[in-house]
Formats: C-alpha cells, structure tokens, sequence
C-alpha cells in the first residue's frame, strides 16, 4: 500500500500532525504500538498560560494559545465530540514567594490572571490566599480515543511497534513492510527509536493518582504545588511528579506516597485513591518543541518535545511542520527547529 506519510505514534502529537495532513488530503498511515506509559495517556490535558515559581508566560503563549482554540475547535466540529473547554484555574498560593509573583504578575498587566477575594472551597486550605489563571482543559484521552477509531474505519491505523529493523528510508521512499510512502514523521515521544534519536530530548517520569473524595463537589482545577484536576463521576486526577532520573516507567509506591501526603495538605476532607498512573515526557533543556526534518536522512521529520505542555503545543507544532512538510512555508519556526541541536 502506497501513502504519502507513515506516521509513529498516535500520542499527541500523532494524533495533531495527522489531523493537519489529513485536512490538506493527505493519504496517511499511523503506527502505534499503544505503549501503555505513553505521556497523553497519563497526562491531564491542563492548558496553563504562566509556569513556575515566577507565573512567567509559557513560551509563545498568545499565539500558541489561540492555534489551539482554533484546532481544537475544528477538530470537535469534525469528529464531533467536545474534548477543549476553556477553564479558569483556581491558583492557591503555596507560598509568601509565590503569592508575592502573582500579585506583581497581576499588576503588571499579565492578561491570564485574575484577582480572587475570600475563599472559593471550605475544604481547601489557603492561609495566604488565591488568584486565578485563565487556562483551558483538553480531554485528551476523548480526542486520542475518538480519533483512533476514525482512523481505524478509514484503515489508517495499524497497532505494532515500528521496529527499525523492518524499516528502510532511502531518502526519496520509506518502506515498512507492505506499506510505503514518499516520507516518515516520528511522533514517538520519549520511547524514540533507537537509529532516529532526536539529540536534545530529555526523558522525564511523571506519575499522578486518581482519587475519590466523598462530599467533594469541587469543578474547578485547583493548583497548589501540583494540580486537582475534576474527571467526572466523583474522580479526580491529582499530580504529577517530574523524574529525570528513573528505574522504569511503571507507577511507584514512592511517587503515591507522596501525592497522598501533599493533596492531605490541600484539601480537609478525607479521600481513596483508586488508580496511581505514569508516563515518560519527551522534555527539552529550553522547553520549546523539536520538530522538522532530519538532516541525518533525506525524508525523516519529528514532531517531539513537548515537555508538560502537550495540549497546547501539539497543535501549534504540528499545524507548522505540516505547512512546511508540505510546501506551505519555507521553513519551521527557528526556535522548535530540530536543527538548533544538531548545529
Ligand atoms: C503525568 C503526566 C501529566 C501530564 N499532564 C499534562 C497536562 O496536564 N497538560 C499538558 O499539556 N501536558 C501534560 N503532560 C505532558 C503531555 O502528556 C505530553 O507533552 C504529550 O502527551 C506528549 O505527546 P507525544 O505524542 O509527543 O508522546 P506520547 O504521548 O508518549 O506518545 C508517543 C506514542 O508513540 C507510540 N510509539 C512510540 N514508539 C513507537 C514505535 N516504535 N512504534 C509504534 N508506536 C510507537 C506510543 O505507543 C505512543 O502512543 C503530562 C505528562 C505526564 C507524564
């Protein structure tokens, strides 16, 4: 079978870099091998515009921000299921430091946050107090399954490992097995493929807890040190750690005790934890993107790194590899071009 583009990995960014080819008429393959510590399947889809102990704006955030909408937007239309809501988080301050970051953020102008006066929730402890963030949440385990079974009824999708062995890319055509195709897109995330590497790409653990907590009708996100995050039905995702250093990518007694221990001091009420989840982010040393041709092979492209901000840059990064893939424009964005750690 002849396509244009086999694409590895229906993760985020597999799942946005597809979507673009398949709006421009592309005839594409996706191969996953549905790795079950893949970063979107633990991830909790927070789109958060300020990061840090300084609410410094995440990188590009205007534009990123609003590419997101967009996609997402057309992609709910198309599918049709709703997976963006934009969403304001409730940001207690977990220190003098911090609360003293937002307050200069907020009088500078920093046009995500907001004041709050009082207290939001009962139950949630904020001696210094809260603001709130304007974010946005994507339920990504909705687009990703929804996504995955349009491309099964159009036979786009084939669940197997892509095993270097059986690939052969000559610059010009890519063979895998039966299938061919004029050029190749790795979407793998932090499992990259061994002859494929991306240099400058940083695994990093993340691992978070679904709880119950009886009584508890919050349905905000609630950022402390990290994130309550409402799932529906009375669960909620709390997390995550970040590992750089790890022995595998299973979820840890170490990591859940330590959740537990930080979510008893946000929130009163008591609570049971029904799941410990893990996944391996693909993180970079300045935090942007790698995406674009490899100047190893003639017809290889990436679209990886997207660190803990996978819902708003996997589409930002795929919308501008799939222009330049494409002819659109003449090149990537110079500051999520993959050459910047090849040079
Ligand atoms: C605990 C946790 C919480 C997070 N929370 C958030 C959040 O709230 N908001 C946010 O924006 N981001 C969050 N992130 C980050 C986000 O998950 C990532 O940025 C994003 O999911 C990365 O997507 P990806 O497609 O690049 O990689 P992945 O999700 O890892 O997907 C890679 C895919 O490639 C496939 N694959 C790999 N190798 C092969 C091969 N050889 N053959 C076939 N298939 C292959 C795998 O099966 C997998 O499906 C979180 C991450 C973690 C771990």
């Amino acid at each position: 079978m002849q396509y244009d583009y086999i694409i590895v990995g229906q993760g985020l960014s597999g799942t946005h870099t597809a979507w673009q080819l398949i709006q421009k008429g592309c005839h594409v393959l996706v191969i996953d091998k549905g790795l079950p510590y893949a970063a979107s399947m633990a991830a909790a889809g927070i789109i958060n515009p300020v990061s840090g102990r300084r609410f410094a704006l995440a990188w590009k955030f205007d534009e990123v921000f609003q590419t997101a909408k967009d996609v997402y937007a057309q992609m709910e239309e198309f599918l049709p299921h709703p997976v963006f809501k934009e969403t304001d988080i409730y940001s207690v301050w977990p220190s003098e430091q911090m609360k003293e970051a937002f307050l200069s953020q907020l009088n500078s102008g920093n046009p995500y946050l907001k004041p709050h006066e009082g207290t939001l929730y009962q139950d949630i402890g904020q001696p210094l107090g809260a603001g709130w963030i304007k974010g946005a949440h994507v339920n990504i385990f909705a687009l990703l399954s929804v996504f995955r079974n349009l491309l099964i009824k159009k036979k786009a999708l084939v669940q197997d490992t892509l095993g270097e062995a059986d690939l052969k890319v000559d610059g010009k055509n890519v063979q895998f097995g039966d299938f061919s195709a004029k050029a190749i897109v790795f979407c793998d995330g932090a499992h990259q493929c061994e002859k494929f590497v991306l240099p400058g790409v940083v695994p990093a653990k993340g691992e978070a807890i679904i709880v119950e907590i009886p009584g508890w009708e919050g349905n905000n996100i609630v950022k402390k040190t990290n994130s309550l995050v409402p799932l529906g039905k009375g669960r909620y995702w709390y997390g995550a750690t970040l590992q750089r250093e790890f022995e595998h990518d299973k979820p840890t007694t170490a990591a859940k005790d330590e959740l537990e221990d930080q979510l008893k001091s946000l929130i009163s009420l008591p609570f049971k934890t029904v799941d410990v989840i893990a996944g391996v982010r693909a993180t970079t040393v300045d935090r942007r993107p790698v995406v674009g041709k490899d100047p190893r092979f003639g017809n290889v492209y990436h679209c990886n790194g997207l660190g803990t901000k996978g819902s708003s840059l996997a589409p930002f990064a795929a919308l501008n590899l799939v222009k330049f893939m494409e002819g659109e424009v003449p090149s990537i964005d110079p500051e999520m071009d993959l050459n910047r750690y090849f040079n």
